[in-house]
């Protein structure tokens, strides 16, 4: 089997760049590098059945040649992160529009099956109890995004909805929530490895608006098995599932787990969203997965605790 993973050297690529080669794949890694870093890619350059492409997803012409032969594609790369998104508006659009389209085109041409990582930001500010997967979401999305990396994740979907009509093209979606463990720099705004890092230097735990707002944070080892899984589950075809972490905490209940568990000195500062990004910036008060339909179809069952999570990434530092 041979696998693409697009942003094999991104936190998420990387570590599903490993189980696929555990797993016995010949595994190609494409990656531009911009926020992806090679040294995540250690253990993989390893390997005798792993190779890293360096380029650009918006490159047709290389995206054709990786995915030519292939069996399947993991597609990962995008612009990620708060502060990318929110500096650089109009590169992070075409990256995460012009580089599914032209992965989606790829696939197409060579009839490979895609699995696209989106997010659970497609949700909007829904602060239902449990966000679960509904069909017509898929369409009406973007039209609802509260900000662009939503809209161009959302219109990924309706892309990839349209090429598995149109084309049979075998597409599946994975609506990643909030996914934390080793290698997520936190330099673009992650939560828990900025946290982490603040408690290990000692330094304040910035904490953003009353820090009542609520996440669920699902471990990668957790999430990348089920990816795969729901890769090669056939009746995974056309449709989108979320993966995301079964409990849920408030960020100010996550600062002060972390200051306790690391035995760190630092205190815990409340700031205004203002201060980092700009006036008008809200945050959403809540975000919490209905994982029903992964479960009931690929036995999709996280197990790794919040202390667990908090360990591995400060071990990670
Ligand atoms: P990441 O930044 O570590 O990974 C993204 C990778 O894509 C990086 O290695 C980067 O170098 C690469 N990349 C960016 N632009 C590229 C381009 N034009 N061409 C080639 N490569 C490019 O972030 P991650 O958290 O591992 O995210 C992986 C995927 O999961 C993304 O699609 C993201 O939207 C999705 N996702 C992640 C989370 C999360 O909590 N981490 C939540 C929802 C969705």
């Amino acid at each position: 089997m041979r696998s693409i993973v697009t942003g094999g050297a991104g936190f998420i690529g990387s570590h599903l760049t490993e189980l696929l080669l555990e797993q016995g794949d010949e595994v190609v890694a494409l990656d531009d590098l911009s926020t992806g870093r090679l040294e995540n890619l250690n253990r993989a350059v390893r390997h005798p059945h792993f190779i890293f492409v360096e380029g650009d997803i918006r490159d047709t012409a290389l995206v054709d040649r990786v995915v030519d032969g292939a069996d399947r594609v993991f597609h990962l790369a995008a612009a990620v992160g708060v502060r990318i998104i929110v500096d650089h508006p109009l590169e992070s659009l075409r990256t995460n529009i012009h580089g599914t389209e032209s992965v989606l085109e790829a696939c197409r041409r060579h009839s490979v099956a895609l699995l696209l990582a989106s997010t659970s930001e497609i949700y909007g500010k829904n602060t239902a109890d449990a966000l679960s997967e509904d069909a017509d979401r898929i369409l009406g999305s973007p039209l609802k995004s509260r900000w662009t990396y939503a809209a161009a994740k959302g219109i990924d979907e309706a892309f990839a909805h349209a090429y598995w009509q149109q084309f049979d093209l075998p597409v599946t979606i994975v609506r990643l929530f909030n996914t934390v463990g080793p290698r997520q720099t936190g330099r673009y705004g992650m939560v828990v490895p900025n946290l982490v890092g603040q408690a290990l230097r000692g330094e304040p735990l910035t904490v953003y608006g009353d820090g009542r707002q609520t996440r669920c944070f699902s471990y990668v080892h957790d999430i990348v098995p089920a990816m795969v899984r729901l890769q090669e589950e056939p009746r995974s075809v056309g449709r989108a599932f979320n993966l995301g972490g079964s409990f849920e905490v408030s960020i100010l209940d996550l600062a002060e787990r972390i200051v306790q568990l690391l035995d760190s000195p630092s205190r815990i500062e409340l700031v205004p969203y203002e201060r980092a990004y700009g006036p008008g910036y809200e945050d959403m008060r809540r975000r919490v997965p209905d994982n029903t339909l992964s479960r009931e179809l690929v036995g999709f069952a996280p197990t790794t605790t919040l202390d667990e999570i908090i360990r591995a990434v400060a071990q990670d530092r």
